[in-house]
């Protein structure tokens, strides 16, 4: 699931008709200042990060003028949520709350419904999952006959809204799934939907997430990567992504797990798993000999030698690394001499600038003799640490941890540490 930032959400709701705060995204402290006093009230300033919870951990906080929305500004600019960083907020008129709601629309997957569900409850502001289910009215919507605006006045009414405020809050719930629709949502969330004092209903948080599949479909979003991030691609996501763009034969998940600098303090090791949870095991093996994992990087479903190479050379250019694991952690089911011809082009190419420098291979499953000999007889006489494990070893992680670490520290005392 791609994710897009609050304030890109609420751009697309502004644009389909659901009514938003007015307010602006900035970067600097003063450029919120400028923004306060543009808007002329009392400001509330909120963390662009994709996490929730954000007013419980104090990235969304307001401000009466323009001087103190700069310091809040400058406060939260400065702070990490939930270890992401914050490099943008979002400069909002404040609401005067008579009342929060929740609406929301999933895709509800379970075998026997396989379909999007328009949720809304009169209990907003809160967690949703904390929510009681008698106090959530819930939709599920048949695609082929859409929904109507009297579904959702009567999921508004069956919880008690009623009077002047039933039009304008169904009206933004049946938008709510416009906007999925033509969006190719997977989620979207309106939490909360605010009745203001003096009546009007807009929505004053949003989280919003397309389908990875269609993203392609929604240049305008300018998502780099149809994939769920924690946070924004690095430049080293960004690269990896291109093997994957550009050739979908087998597939490659790969992602950068520290900074560049944290690489270099050392204990990093580059990271290739094939298949995702024998990919988990492999991470395990490290952690468990005090080694993590500079990266993450998986392939799997028969890609082909040049996509492995390919990701295999990535995960040499880190900066840092003291080592190079290969974690084929299971009999794996495609063909694995793809992979054998992957990974000797690519150690061909990066040991020789680096001598002594570790590699444990782990490799097992289909074509797996004809593998092992490619291994074997391609990364001969080069001047790594090079080790090759076969099913012998397989779901092993206690040994193979063991060796990484073993040579590692050999690789250490060859350069005095
Ligand atoms: P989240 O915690 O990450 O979901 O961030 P929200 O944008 O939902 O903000 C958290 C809470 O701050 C909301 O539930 C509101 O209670 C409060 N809040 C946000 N915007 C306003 C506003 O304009 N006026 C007032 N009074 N409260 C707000
Ligand atoms: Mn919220």
């Amino acid at each position: 699931m791609a994710r897009l930032y609050e304030y890109e959400g609420k751009e697309i709701f502004k644009k389909s008709g659901i009514s938003v705060p007015e307010g602006e995204v900035v970067t600097t402290p003063e450029d919120a200042g400028k923004v306060a006093e543009r808007l002329g009230k009392a400001v509330v300033i909120k963390a662009q990060v994709w996490a929730g919870g954000r007013g419980k951990s104090g990235a969304v906080r307001f401000a009466d003028s323009p001087k103190e929305a700069e310091k809040v500004a400058g406060d939260i600019l400065g702070m990490e949520v939930k270890g992401l960083a914050v490099k943008r907020v979002l400069v909002e008129e404040k609401l005067d709350i008579a009342q929060e709601f929740y609406a929301g629309m999933i895709i509800n997957s379970a075998r026997d419904v396989r379909a999007p569900v328009l949720m809304f409850s009169a209990e907003g502001g809160v967690d949703i999952e904390s929510v009681s289910e008698d106090k959530i009215a819930m939709h599920t919507v048949d695609v082929l006959r859409g929904i109507h605006p009297y579904d959702t006045l009567n999921m508004a009414l069956s919880l008690g809204v009623s009077g002047k405020n039933l039009r304008p809050v169904s009206d933004i719930i049946y938008k709510l799934y416009t906007v999925f629709k033509n969006y190719d949502c997977r989620t979207v969330e309106i939490n909360p939907l605010v009745l203001t004092t003096d009546g009007k209903v807009y929505a004053a948080d949003c989280r919003m997430a397309i389908d990875d599949a269609a993203v392609f479909r929604h240049p305008e979003l300018g998502i780099s990567i149809g994939r769920e991030f924690m946070s924004e691609p690095t430049e080293f996501d960004l690269m990896a992504w291109t093997f994957e763009e550009e050739d979908f034969r087998g597939t490659s998940y790969v992602a950068q797990m520290v900074s560049e600098s944290e690489m270099r303090k050392g204990g990093y090791i580059g990271y290739h798993g094939i298949g995702g949870g024998a990919a988990i095991l492999g991470v395990d093996a490290l952690n468990k000999v005090g080694l993590k994992a500079a990266d993450y990087a998986d392939t799997s479903g028969n890609p082909t030698a040049s996509k492995v190479y390919r990701v295999a050379k990535i995960i040499f250019a880190q900066p840092g690394i003291e080592g190079y694991f290969l974690a084929g952690f299971m009999m794996a089911n495609q063909e694995q001499w793809h992979h054998a011809h992957g990974i000797v082009k690519a150690l061909r190419e990066e040991i020789p600038k680096k001598p002594g420098f570790p590699a444990v291979l782990l490799l097992c499953g289909n074509k797996e003799k004809e593998s092992q000999e490619i291994l074997k007889e391609g990364l001969k006489g080069l001047p790594g640490r090079i080790e090759i494990y076969d099913r012998e070893h397989v779901y092993d992680a206690k040994f193979i941890g063991g060796r990484v670490r073993a040579l590692v520290d050999e690789y250490r005392k060859d350069r005095g540490i």
